[in-house]
């Protein structure tokens, strides 16, 4: 099977062909970032009209990558939800005109569950799995046990890990886009150089606070008397540090939690944007270890937005029996755990 995928919901324009043998055919990828950039951060309208004229052509030119016609494909999958509504109009309203007109099935994929099934495409991983997905809209922890099955074990109670980077980096003038430049700050920074708190760590549970970090960040910028370049390299460093050691504290509970549950520890897989973080890769790793398991991320390319990831959560749904009516909506706001496998009375 092969499945093209199509992935408009925030700012990139991304088109893909997956195969079920998780060869990935084609894999195309345009940012908007310099449109975006002068606003410091996505303006959706700006985005939506971005898709509407970019789209075609990228689709066109992925399917020729992948040396295809839409004839050799057996699905069209689009991300329907969550995101910017206008972008994910067009997504979906291309997607279901090219199923429609080649007479293959529509698949409509939630975002968040691309994301999360990425690594069965990279790694091959089997379910069940402790999913840590950290992005732009969203910071969760999930018992991942097949497509359609999550169990939430908590979440952020504010904001989302990968909206603290953008928000930080941006008090500290690194750059647009933020996580990426805050990183490469952190990285000339001292991360022991600014004492910020770590809101919810020690607790029970599983959920996550960031907005409290990011107000201390601010406080102590504003402690300063004029900032320097180094100065602002140490808040990122220390502010780093801050989210990574949040971040492990309750994969861990997590982690714990499964295996007291279950009987059995399970492999601890991040996805999402944020997941390109190498520091905190590394200490999710050595977590993993320490718990008596591994962890999994995805190679860089696949943990921001991408549609590779959609065409393969298109092709997991499929291969179950999915597709999805043409009158199938656009939903801005879709979590994950309202998802059902497909087949059951209950899928959405
Ligand atoms: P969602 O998936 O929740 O709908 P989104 O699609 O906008 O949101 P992604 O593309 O999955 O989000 O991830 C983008 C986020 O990841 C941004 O907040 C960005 O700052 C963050 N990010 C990307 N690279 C890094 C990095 N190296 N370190 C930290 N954060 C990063
Ligand atoms: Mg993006
Ligand atoms: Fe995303």
């Amino acid at each position: 099977m092969i499945v093209l995928g199509i992935e408009t919901s925030c700012d990139e324009t991304a088109a893909a062909v997956v195969s079920s043998d998780r060869t990935i055919r084609a894999h195309k990828v345009l940012s908007q970032i310099t449109e975006h950039r002068e606003y410091g951060g996505v303006v959706p309208e700006i985005a939506a009209r971005s898709h509407l004229e970019h789209l075609d052509r990228l689709i066109a030119a992925t399917m020729d990558e992948a040396g295809l016609s839409f004839r050799a494909l057996s699905g069209v999958a689009a991300t329907s939800g969550p995101g910017l509504i206008g972008g994910v109009l067009v997504g979906v309203m291309t997607a279901k005109a090219l199923a429609a007109v080649h007479d293959l099935p529509f698949l409509a994929i939630n975002h968040l569950e691309g994301h999360a099934l990425t690594v069965r495409l990279s790694d091959g991983v089997e379910f069940p799995y402790l999913l840590l997905l950290v992005s732009g809209g969203h910071c969760q922890l999930l018992a991942v046990d097949g497509v359609g099955r999550y169990q939430r074990y908590g979440g952020t109670v504010d904001d989302a890990a990968g909206e603290a980077f953008d928000k930080t980096a941006k008090l500290l003038d690194l750059g647009y886009p933020g996580g990426p430049a805050l990183e490469a700050a952190a990285r000339q920074g001292d991360a022991t150089r600014f004492t910020l708190p770590r809101p919810m760590m020690g607790r029970p549970g599983c959920d996550f606070s960031f907005s409290g970090l990011k107000t201390a960040v601010r406080q102590a910028l504003a402690g300063l008397e004029a900032p320097s370049e180094q100065d602002r390299r140490d808040l990122a460093a220390s502010f780093q540090a801050a989210v990574a050691d949040i971040l492990e504290d309750r994969s861990r509970n997590a982690l714990q939690r499964f295996r007291e549950e279950r009987g059995q520890p399970a492999p601890l897989v991040v996805a999402g944007g944020v997941a390109a973080n190498e520091v905190l890769r590394q200490r999710l790793g050595q977590l993993a270890n320490a718990e008596g398991t591994g962890l999994v991320a995805p190679p860089l390319r696949l943990c921001t937005d991408n549609a590779a990831m959609i065409a393969w959560a298109g092709l997991e749904r499929l291969r179950l029996g999915d597709r999805a009516p043409l009158d199938f909506p656009a939903r801005p706001r879709w979590p994950l755990t309202e998802l059902r496998p497909p087949g059951d009375p209950d899928d959405a």
